[in-house]
């Protein structure tokens, strides 16, 4: 195949705006966040406009047997996002038009470039909601949290991003596009491709546009923090929480190890010997208060030794403070390798404990914060990058983590998805009729395996 020609085909049909070659610029888009996943050179990055203009891409691509990544706003934790040698760079920035807001329907259609916090801003401006709210929403793209289904900190209370889309539109390998799912709150035609796009990575197509479910603007929120003096504790007044019929709107923990990185990086008055940190709200309103003092109530019942509520905006935002401050203060402490694995909620206390302990073998920190109310941990292996002993320590310790999710009937992967970063672990999760299956689907979308080829599978 000539490189050039490609890249003539390309410009003749999406023009010279939407084809860049610059070494610079296909150099800084080669990579998404994650750590330790490799990264190839690409031969040109397409900026497509509109969705004929990823159909020409397509369709060029399947012509000269070029792989394409799609490319959200690569803040992706798990490579899914890398380029390949002499991949084609398919970026939706430029398909970033939030299509229709509608009351009556509560949905919004969106082209996947737009940047989750704006079509969050853009939907409360007509009181309503667009709920998934990875920490990433105000860079991370739509397209990005569709193709990896992501969670983020209300989950816990309102679901995950496939939980609020209804359909898409979506090309194919081939150059074709197709609709799936429904703009209607119900509907069970055929196969749910909906659901099968969501999550998969650029692997099956390219999303074009979403139609996405809205709720009412939820009412004001308040915060409680609880310290304890144990892991176990604080897991256990968190199932407390669960089991107790209040709907928390967030749900977090903090481990001792990132509570102590967090009161290193900024004073938040948490005491050296903290065990195990629980932040919660409610946003219910005038009976947020009620919510957050039961909360309360169930934390010291169950050992807290200092519980705090906030009685307004300003102090509940105090309160989150610690959560947000987890990436910023882990950072000095080393290179980090961010895992994701989740369990029911049943086994926390056994995935903390056997993460302490796998901390110990393989001689590594280890801090775990998570989304504890979805019994989603992200365990992040904190290590010295010029050490190469240290580093390959630390990758043991991140695969023995996910063998302990696993045991325990977990996943290895909550939200962040496979991507490159746990390719190696997928088989073990789906079984070989699993794997066999998904491969099957694989081909049925994507027949001559041009779509994010390496993702996924090994
Ligand atoms: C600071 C930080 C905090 C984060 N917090 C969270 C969190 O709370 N919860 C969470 O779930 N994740 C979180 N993430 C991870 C990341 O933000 C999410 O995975 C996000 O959904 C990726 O969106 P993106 O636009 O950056 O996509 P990218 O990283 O560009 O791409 C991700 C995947 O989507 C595919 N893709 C992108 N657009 C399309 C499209 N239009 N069609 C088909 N495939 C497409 C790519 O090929 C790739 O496989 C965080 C990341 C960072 C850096």
């Amino acid at each position: 195949m000539s490189t050039d020609l490609l890249i003539g085909r390309l410009r003749a049909g999406l023009g010279d705006k939407g084809v860049v070659t610059d070494p610079d610029i296909l150099d800084s888009h080669r990579n998404d966040h994650a750590t330790f996943c490799e990264a190839g050179v690409p031969a040109v990055l397409v900026r497509p406009s509109s969705t004929a203009e990823v159909q020409e891409v397509l369709r060029a691509a399947t012509e000269y047997g070029v792989p394409v990544v799609p490319q959200g706003a690569r803040t992706g934790l798990s490579g899914a996002a890398n380029a390949l040698d002499g991949c084609i760079l398919l970026s939706t920035s430029r398909l970033n038009r939030i299509l229709e807001i509608s009351a009556e329907d509560q949905i919004a259609v969106v082209q996947p470039g737009v940047v989750n916090a704006e079509l969050s801003r853009a939907v409360l401006a007509q009181g309503l909601f667009y709920p998934p709210d990875p920490s990433s929403w105000e860079m991370s793209t739509i397209g990005g949290n569709i193709a990896t289904n992501a969670g983020g900190l209300c989950c816990v209370k309102y679901g995950v991003t496939g939980d609020f889309v209804r359909g898409l539109e979506v090309v194919l390998a081939s150059g074709e596009v197709v609709r799936t799912g429904r703009r209607t709150a119900k509907g069970v035609a055929g196969y749910d491709l909906t659901s099968l796009i969501v999550g998969s990575e650029g692997t099956l197509g390219v999303v074009t546009e979403a139609t996405l479910a809205l709720r009412p603007e939820p009412e004001a929120a308040l915060t409680a923090a609880a310290t304890f003096m144990s892991i176990e504790a604080g897991i256990a007044a968190a199932a407390a929480v669960m089991a107790s019929g209040l709907r928390p709107s967030l749900l977090e923990f903090l481990d001792g190890p990132t509570a102590r990185a967090i009161q290193n990086y900024r004073d938040m008055g948490l005491p050296d010997d903290v065990g195990s940190l629980l932040i919660a709200q409610s946003d219910r309103g005038p009976r947020a208060a009620e919510d957050v003092a039961a909360i309360a109530r169930i934390c010291t019942e169950y050992g807290a030794v200092e519980v705090a509520e906030a009685s307004d905006a300003e102090e509940s935002k105090m309160l989150l403070e610690a959560r947000r401050l987890v990436n910023p203060a882990l950072e000095p402490l080393g290179a980090t390798l961010i895992d994701d694995v989740a369990v029911p909620r049943s086994k926390l206390v056994a995935l903390l404990q056997g993460i302490a302990e796998i901390g110990t073998k393989y001689d590594v920190l280890i801090c775990c914060p998570g989304h504890v109310g979805d019994g989603n941990m992200h365990p992040t292996v904190v290590f010295d990058r010029n050490d190469p002993a240290a580093e390959a320590r630390a990758l043991e310790a991140f695969g023995a983590v996910m063998n302990l999710g696993l045991a325990l009937g977990g996943t290895i992967t909550g939200e962040h998805g496979i991507g490159k970063l746990k390719s190696r672990w997928l088989a073990q999760e789906l079984g070989p009729v699993g794997l066999a299956l998904q491969r099957q689907v694989k081909a049925v979308f994507d027949p001559a395996n041009l779509l994010n080829p390496d993702k996924l599978f090994l």
